[in-house]
């Protein structure tokens, strides 16, 4: 992988130099990091699906481009659209790129695979006045601060490429999740927030039980709450994301 970002543009917008350099940039040196295969190969122009796929495990990816770095939340695309996508589980995995134009140079590349994108993380913004061209217009927020810490994949970071065999690990690490749909997949990931959140190495069951509001706000049909998230506990210990210590504690393996 070469950070080097040497497409030329002949366009004249700052904004549209970024995308079409950024772009060339990942059709050159982006390697599928779920199945490894060396380079992924871009979609037309306007495909409202994504922007990148692995012509050999067939994965979606959406490049996001910046200058600067991404913060609690990120703009994308109209809402209802986004929930389709969750319900036909046809979300792409994104792909969040840095660079610094200056230096034309890649200085960080993230990973968020697309079994992290369940309900909770996606946010409804608001519509757009009446006096906008597309009034009444709803589009969505992806609240980034809330994936999960292994849910961020760095391929770069700093200017720095990471070793792709570790990139390659930590992909295959979570891809139980993609063995569950739907809501199965969001008390999974909503279990594994909620774990994060706590920022301990070792907790209890009652320091998860302490989620119990925030998860019966997200699922407000359930009325056992305690009872899945003890189920959600035995599928993360079940596919090595936690350690039982014995006595209700736990521990992150991550
Ligand atoms: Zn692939």
């Amino acid at each position: 992988m070469n950070l080097f970002i040497d497409q030329n543009s002949q366009y004249t917008s700052r904004s549209q130099i970024a995308r079409v350099m950024t772009e060339g940039w990942a059709a050159t040196n982006l390697y599928c990091p779920n199945c490894g295969h060396h380079a992924l190969t871009q979609y037309e122009a306007n495909r409202p699906v994504a922007d990148f796929f692995c012509s050999i495990c067939r994965d979606d990816f959406e490049l996001k481009s910046s200058s600067r770095a991404f913060g609690r939340k990120m703009a994308n695309g109209a809402y209802a659209a986004k929930m389709q996508k969750l319900v036909s589980d046809t979300t792409p995995n994104l792909v969040l790129l840095r660079y610094d134009l200056s230096r034309r140079q890649v200085r960080d590349l993230t990973c968020v695979p697309r079994r992290f994108f369940v309900h909770s993380i996606i946010e409804a913004r608001k519509p757009l006045a009446e006096t906008a061209r597309r009034r009444g217009w709803v589009g969505s927020n992806i609240l980034l601060h809330l994936v999960p810490k292994v849910g961020r994949i760095d391929l770069v970071r700093n200017g720095e490429v990471m070793d792709r065999r570790a990139v390659l690990e930590r992909w295959r690490k979570t891809a139980f999740l993609e063995r569950n749909t739907g809501t199965a997949r969001g008390w999974l990931v909503d279990v594994m927030i909620c774990i994060e959140n706590l920022e301990k190495e070792t907790f209890s069951l009652n320091d998860i039980y302490e989620c119990e509001d925030r998860l019966e706000q997200l699922y407000p049909g359930n009325q056992h709450v305690r009872a899945k998230i003890r189920q959600q506990l035995q599928v993360l210990r079940d596919n090595g994301y936690l350690v039982f210590l014995g006595n209700g504690e736990y521990r992150r393996n991550t």
